[in-house]
């Protein structure tokens, strides 16, 4: 950036943020907005027309002449209608936006997947104003942060599910807090820090690849002679392209309020990572959605393609988003960090062993939360956490846990017994702990990291999981709790008891190992390798109890839920099916042919000079007509698969992943093969190497 000084004005300035509605409301109407946004107070109608009004003036003030209700459908991106503020008097107008469009918008969604939620004939759903999320101007349109709902009151989306999660581990934390005497705390609230990993390409070479184009994803390349084996990209200088691209970025996000913070170049070459500062877990989420948006669309003017798919290149390291998770009270308490004294030992313990607790038992609603298509590429190969959920403690913690259990004296605190609420605990260091990555769930000395996510997904799903799995550990452990006789004894034995009964979920060793998939299947931890081997298990009674007791789904919304993810995985296979198709008849078998009759012609012309070493141009073109031969056999057969798949959606997925994956990869494999043995002159778009180095 030319003037660093600006980014203070910079930061947020597009954002009707705590400054802005400080100066541009009435004081008491100021402060019933606040009570609305930290302690979830019902706003009043004549509270949200000022605020309406103020909102309004303040978008005109930035140029902006329509509004929109933002928000996430099932899709998983986000979607905007916009209107104008126009209201006609007479033969003028005015600029207008009254409280109840700010609170309340119509959405005919029709063609927003809802599962069978919402039959066409009753279209239409609403959306609500989400107060917690900021309001910002994105292209001259003032964005309303909203929930989608049907007008049966079923959630069509992402947010209403997530705030509703957010409140439910709210009212657990706040009653065990209660009991360790901490009265002031007014709200819980999970907080977020999504990492982000992306690949750029240049925008001429993406266009050439139908496949990129359609699909995200490459369906073809063979592997380039040089690839992440150096690792001279990971952490490595980042080329000046690429740093004008994240300069851009950043700016573009500061103006958004987005605490965009570190970046570097990943592991393999082409891949970068963004993370912003974490934030409350549903403003985190409204950022990330905007990180992918904004990511996009400076790629663009940068004549780059930003690619979010989790798995844009075989054999190169996918992208993923990790998923840095905690909990924290507005007194600026992270419940996740150990403190310094034994009762705040005591109540990170206990926090602790809610969330080993929930992740146990709700390992499967964790691993569906980020099933898709893409991402089954991603896990349990290798780079990636496998498709088994477990947590990594570190040394440390998992010591004085066996101690705990086993009543027996912790060596690293001087050969203490370690008593809950009367002991302290050692210093966890936080560096020591963040060393294993290929563990799922790792603690990392104040926080959660969630590593099984995939680079495109909306991080509200996971996030729902967590929160209600948590908020069921901690309402069974205050139920418990809040008839013991005796505080510190019951405490005690919770944590002692959790860790005995799940500590099974607990793996500090290498989770891409052979060994771990044995061990885990010993330890009954679930391995779903598959879209459709997971998201069913989403209607187990178990998970449909959980979701329903904390009133954050209902079996209905559950159902279509699974309906849904099933859906877009069919979708998905299917389109990529026919994308490979398409590029094998319409371009790589031409210009192999091309190339054969080259080497074809060559032959006959050295043929009629009596030249007799044709040894060169027989034996390719025996090895191109055969490889030619069983791609197009592979072909057929895709195609052949592709008219017989079955009707109901949950038949169709577990058919794209049995039967068609396996002949894309039988056709992939010839068309590599032939890529390795074609003139690069003939070969009908860029190759992995164009792609991954040609950023320059
Ligand atoms: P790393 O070593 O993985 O880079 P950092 O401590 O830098 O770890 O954090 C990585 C991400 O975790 C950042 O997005 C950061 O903001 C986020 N993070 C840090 N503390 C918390 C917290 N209490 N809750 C949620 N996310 C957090
Ligand atoms: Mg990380």
């Amino acid at each position: 950036m030319e003037n660093p000084d600006r980014i203070p004005e910079l930061f947020g300035s597009l954002v009707f943020n705590d400054k802005v509605m400080k100066a541009k409301l009435p004081k008491d109407i100021y402060k019933s907005l606040k009570k609305t946004i930290d302690e979830d107070a019902p706003l009043e109608i004549d509270v949200a027309n000022v605020v309406a009004n103020a909102m309004k003036e303040w978008a005109l003030e930035h140029g902006a002449t329509h509004y929109t209700h933002w928000f996430q459908p099932l899709t998983g991106i986000t979607a905007e209608k916009h209107d104008s503020f126009i209201e006609p008097v007479g033969d003028s107008v005015v600029m207008e936006l009254s409280g109840k469009s700010l609170i309340r918008g119509e959405s005919d969604a029709s063609s927003f997947p809802s599962g069978g939620l919402r039959a066409t004939f009753e279209a239409r759903g609403y959306t609500a104003w989400d107060p917690t999320s900021y309001a910002f101007i994105k292209e001259k349109t003032l964005c309303i942060p909203t929930a989608f709902c049907s007008y049966g009151g079923q959630a069509l989306d992402k947010k209403a599910p997530l705030l509703r999660s957010m409140e439910a581990i709210n009212t657990q934390a706040l009653r065990v807090l209660r009991l360790f005497g901490k009265t002031d705390v007014k709200s819980v609230r999970t907080t977020v820090g999504a990492e982000q990993e992306y690949f750029l390409v240049t925008k001429e070479m993406y266009d050439e690849r139908e496949d990129l184009r359609l699909c995200g994803r490459t369906l073809f390349g063979a592997k380039p002679p040089r690839s992440q084996e150096m690792e001279a990209h990971y952490f490595g200088a980042i080329k000046p392209r690429v740093k004008a691209y994240m300069e851009d970025l950043n700016e573009e996000l500061w103006k958004f309020g987005v605490l965009a913070k570190t970046q570097h170049n990943e592991t393999a070459p082409a891949q970068h990572e963004l993370a912003p500062i974490f934030a409350t877990t549903n403003i985190a989420n409204d950022h990330n959605q905007l990180i992918m948006e904004i990511m996009k669309k400076v790629a663009t003017r940068h004549g780059l393609v930003c690619l979010l798919h989790e798995k844009p290149f075989a054999g190169v390291n996918g992208s993923g988003k990790h998923n840095n998770f905690s909990i924290s009270t507005n007194t600026g308490k992270n419940l996740l960090s150990p403190g310094a004294s034994p009762a705040d030992n005591a109540q990170f313990l206990l926090f602790l062993s809610a969330v080993i607790k929930a992740v146990d038992e709700y390992g499967d609603l964790l691993r569906i939360s980020v099933a898709t298509a893409g991402n089954d590429h991603r896990l349990g190969s290798s780079e990636a956490p496998p498709a088994i959920v477990s947590i990594f403690l570190g040394s440390e913690l998992t010591e004085i846990l066996d101690c705990i259990e086993a009543d027996k004296p912790y060596e690293g605190k001087g050969g203490h017994l370690m008593k809950i609420g009367a002991s302290v605990l050692p210093e966890i260091p936080m560096d020591n702990t963040d060393r294993n990555r290929t563990s799922p769930f790792a603690f990392t000395g104040n926080k959660f990291e969630f590593r099984m996510l995939g680079a495109s997904l909306n991080i509200a799903d996971p996030n729902i999981v967590l929160n209600t799995i948590v908020a069921e550990s901690l309402k069974q452990i205050a139920d418990i709790l809040e008839a013991a006789p005796d505080f510190d004894t019951e405490v005690h034995n919770i944590v002692k008891r959790i860790y005995a009964n799940h500590k099974k979920v607990i793996f500090n060793g290498d989770g891409y190992s052979e060994n771990w998939q044995k061990e885990a299947e010993k330890r009954g931890l679930p391995n779903y390798r598959t879209v459709p081997d997971a998201v069913p298990h989403f209607a187990d009674p178990k998970n449909i109890k959980v979701f329903t007791d904390h009133k954050i789904l209902s079996e209905v919304e559950i159902r279509s839920r699974i309906e849904i993810s099933l859906e877009n995985y069919a979708k998905t296979i299917g389109i990529e099916a026919l994308t490979m198709s398409d590029m094998v008849k319409k371009q790589i078998l031409p210009a192999v042919q091309s190339y054969i009759a080259e080497l074809g012609t060559n032959a006959l012309n050295k043929k009629a000079l009596g030249i007799k070493a044709l040894g060169y141009e027989t034996a390719m073109l025996e090895e191109l007509s055969a490889y030619s031969d069983s791609l197009y056999q592979a072909t057929v057969a895709l195609d052949m698969a592709l008219t017989a798949v079955p009707g109901s959606t949950e038949a169709a997925a577990r058919y794209y992943c049995d039967e068609v994956l396996p002949r894309m990869n039988t056709v992939r494999e010839a068309a590599d093969k032939l890529e390795a043995i074609t003139a690069s002159e003939y070969w009908p778009f860029p190759t992995y190497s164009d792609l991954l180095f040609g950023v320059r």
